[in-house]
């Protein structure tokens, strides 16, 4: 890379790749076209409607798959950033800086934060914290669910 190239990077890296917009405002997210900020081109968030979807589907297929398939396909795609319902709308949970999550945080993120804390705080609210947990990526300017802001993680479209 010439020295005119990289001076070329450093000018163009407060800038969207995608669509141009300065991305030096706050939030982790393009405000113009949703890229995730400092990553490869493309790299956008998950709509609220691809969100919800894989909700939905989670719920449906642990007594699809009498549980004991959901178990093994969830293990496996945790490696991912993924459960089976994000797997098969194609978005993925990566680390704010884009980077992949891992086996180990995701299953953090999926059993301990998800099915334990946010699940203790939806069952003595009567369920309310569950609905506004799935909701608040609606109106959070980060895309972010509680679980998604306990452990800094954002759900982004898989391009792979
Ligand atoms: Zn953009």
């Amino acid at each position: 890379m010439t020295l005119a190239q990289e001076q070329g990077n450093q000018l163009a890296a407060n800038h969207c790749p995608d669509c141009g917009n300065d991305e030096s405002t706050p939030g982790y997210f393009c405000q113009n076209c949703a890229h995730l900020k400092h990553t490869a081109p493309n790299v956008k968030a998950a709509t609220f409607g691809r969100r919800l979807g894989a909700v939905v589907l989670d719920i449906v297929l642990v007594p699809l798959t009498l549980f004991i398939g959901y178990l093994i396909w969830w293990l496996i795609v945790l490696a991912n950033g993924q459960t089976p319902g994000k797997q098969l709308l194609g978005i993925r949970a990566v680390k704010v800086t884009g980077e992949p999550m891992g086996w180990g945080l995701t299953f953090v993120r999926e059993f301990f934060i998800k099915g334990i804390v946010i699940g203790f705080l939806s069952g003595i609210t009567g369920g309310i914290l569950y609905a506004v947990n799935y909701l608040l990526p609606l109106f959070d300017t980060d895309n972010q669910t509680l679980h998604d802001k306990m452990i800094s993680s954002v759900v982004i479209k898989d391009a792979r």
